[in-house]
C-alpha cells in the first residue's frame, strides 16, 4: 500500500522542522503536535520498522517516545518531561558523559572559526588529533586516517592490510565468531551475525570465522589456511566482543594471538571502537593484556557525544603504503575540524578526569552487585559479565532479556540489547555515571527481577524483532 506524500512543500516542512530546532521548551499542545508528527515521519517517510521494533521492547510502556535534551551529564529527558538515566551511552558514545562542558566549548570556539576545511589548504586540528593519538596509543601505533564512523574505520583497517600483504601474496583475514565490525560490505565481510550478511551475500572473499577466545581453534584455521596457500593478512579482532554480547576472552588469548600473528607474518587489527576511550576501565581494552596491535580502529566515543568520528591508527611500517599517493584512501568529511577538535577535547577530559579509572571502580561496584543478583536469580540469569562499564546481563531467555529492559525503561533506565546476541542486555553507561546512579540501577535491577519473577510466561510475550 503505497501512502500519500505529503501535500506541504520542502520549503514548509524545513521551516515547521526548523522552529523546533529554535525552541526551548514544549507546552503539551506542542507536545503532542511534535510526538504525532515524529511518529508520522518515521512511519512513513524512515522506516516503519523502527516502530514496531521499539513497540517490541518497550512492551506496553511507551514506545513512541521522543527525546528531546540532555538533562546531565548522565541522564536525557523525552518530550514529555521524563527522564532516563542514560545506562546504554549510545551504545558506548557517551564516555564523558551528555554534553560535556569541555567538549562543548572546544567544538563551539571551532565552530565560530570554520567548521569544515577548505580540503586544500593542511587543517590544524588533524595534526594535533594525530600527534595526540600517536602519543595515546599503545606500542609504536603513529600514523592515522580520519573518518566518520567506526565501520570506516575498520573499512580502512581492511585496506590498510590489503595494501601491505597484497606484495606479500597475503590475502585471507580470519575473524571471530560473535563479532561485529560494521555493516558496510568490507567491515561486514569480519561481522559474523547471519541475520546482517546473509541477503548481502556474497560477501568479500578470503574471510574465515573461527570461535572467539579459542586460540587453538584460530591455530587449526591458519594452518589449514596455509597449508593450501592462502596465506593470512591479518588478524581482526573485538578485544571484549561488544555486539556479540560482551564477552570477555581468556587472559592469554590476546597474547597468544599476538604471537601467532607475529610467527606467520599476519598483521593484529584490534577494533575498539566500543572498547576504547576508557570504556573498559584502561584507555584502550588491549592494554589489560599488553598487547599492541599493527592497526587500531577507533570511533564510538572518540568524538566525546558531540561529533562522529572515526580512526584508523597504524604503524609507520603498515601507513607507509599511503605515502606514495596520500589520495588511495580518502573521504571528504573525515579528519574535518569539528571532528578533530571535538576528539582533542574528548581525550583531554578521559586524562585530565581519569575517567579510565573511574570506569574500572564504578564498574566493579555495578558488576559486583549484578552479579550479586545473579545468584538470587538463577531461574532468569545465566550470567553476569564485563569489564569497567561495558558489561552485560544474559538472560535465559531474549523474551525475559526484553522484558527486563522494557521494565527498566518504564522506570526511567535505558538498557538495550547487544546486535548479536539477543539474550544479553548491555549496560555501557557515561564513564561519568556516579555512585549513586550505580546504586540506583541495581535497586531498580532488583526490583524488576522480582516481579519478572512472579510473572506468568505469557505475561512476557514479546516478539524478537529486527535485534534478534
Ligand atoms: C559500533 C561498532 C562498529 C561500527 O561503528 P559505527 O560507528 O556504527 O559504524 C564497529 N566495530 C565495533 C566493535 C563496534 O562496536
Amino acid at each position: 500500500m503505497s501512502r500519500l506524500r505529503t501535500t506541504l512543500t520542502p520549503l514548509e516542512c524545513s521551516q515547521r522542522a526548523l522552529q523546533w530546532v529554535h525552541k526551548e521548551t514544549l507546552t503539551q499542545e506542542e507536545t503532542i503536535a511534535l510526538n504525532q508528527e515524529v511518529l508520522s515521519n518515521f512511519r512513513d517517510y524512515v522506516n516503519p520498522g523502527f516502530l514496531s521494533y521499539r513497540k517490541s521492547v518497550t512492551s506496553g510502556g511507551d514506545f513512541g517516545a521522543v527525546e528531546w535534551r540532555a538533562s546531565g551529564p548522565n541522564t536525557l529527558v523525552d518530550t514529555q518531561g521524563k527522564e532516563y538515566l542514560d545506562c546504554l551511552g549510545g551504545y558506548g558514545i557517551f564516555n564523558v558523559g551528555h554534553r560535556n562542558p569541555t567538549v562543548l566549548a572546544a567544538v563551539e570556539s571551532q565552530l565560530a572559526k570554520q567548521p569544515l576545511h577548505s580540503q586544500e589548504l593542511l587543517d590544524p586540528m588533524r595534526a594535533m588529533l594525530a600527534k595526540t593519538l600517536a602519543a595515546l596509543t599503545p606500542g609504536s601505533l603513529q600514523y592515522s586516517f580520519f573518518s566518520n564512523s567506526g565501520t570506516e574505520a575498520v573499512e580502512a583497517a581492511l585496506k590498510l592490510a590489503k595494501a601491505y600483504q597484497a606484495p606479500r601474496g597475503r590475502f585471507t583475514f580470519i575473524a571471530t565468531s560473535g563479532a561485529f565490525h560494521g555493516k558496510s560490505l568490507g567491515a561486514l565481510s569480519a561481522t559474523a551475525k547471519q541475520a546482517f550478511r546473509q541477503p548481502f551475500m556474497p560477501l568479500l572473499p578470503g574471510f574465515h570465522h573461527v570461535p572467539f577466545g579459542d586460540i587453538e581453534a584460530m591455530k587449526q584455521q591458519v594452518a589449514l589456511c596455509e597449508k593450501r596457500g592462502d596465506g593470512i593478512a591479518a588478524i581482526i579482532l573485538e578485544p571484549i566482543q561488544g555486539e556479540g554480547g560482551v564477552i570477555v576472552p581468556p587472559a592469554h588469548y590476546l597474547p597468544a594471538v599476538r604471537a601467532l600473528c607475529d610467527e606467520i607474518g599476519a598483521l593484529l587489527i584490534l577494533d575498539e571502537v566500543q572498547t576504547g576511550m576508557g570504556r573498559t576501565g584502561k584507555m584502550f581494552a588491549c592494554e589489560h593484556y599488553g598487547v599492541q596491535p599493527d592497526i587500531l580502529c577507533l570511533a564510538k566515543a572518540l568524538g566525546g557525544g558531540v561529533m562522529p568520528i572515526g580512526a584508523t591508527v597504524a604503524t609507520e611500517a603498515v601507513f607507509s603504503v599511503l605515502f606514495d599517493n596520500p589520495f588511495l584512501h580518502t573521504t571528504t568529511f573525515g579528519g574535518n575540524p569539528l571532528a578533530c577538535t571535538a576528539a582533542l577535547a574528548t581525550i583531554n577530559v578521559l586524562l585530565t578526569q581519569n575517567l579510565a579509572d573511574r570506569a574500572a571502580q564504578q564498574g566493579a561496584f555495578l558488576l559486583d552487585g549484578l552479579r550479586q543478583l545473579a545468584t538470587e536469580y538463577p531461574e532468569l540469569i545465566v550470567e553476569v559479565r564485563g569489564l569497567g562499564l561495558l558489561q552485560a546481563i544474559e538472560f535465559r531467555e531474549n523474551e525475559i532479556g526484553y522484558a527486563f529492559a522494557s521494565e527498566l525503561f518504564k522506570r526511567g533506565i535505558l538498557v538495550a540489547g547487544t546486535l548479536n546476541n539477543a539474550k544479553s542486555v548491555r549496560i555501557a553507561p557515561p564513564l561519568t555515571i556516579t555512585h549513586n546512579q550505580c546504586a540506583q540501577v541495581l535497586l531498580q535491577a532488583g526490583e524488576v527481577l522480582k516481579k519478572l519473577r512472579g510473572a506468568q510466561p505469557n505475561d512476557i510475550q514479546l516478539k524478537e524483532y529486527a535485534v534478534g
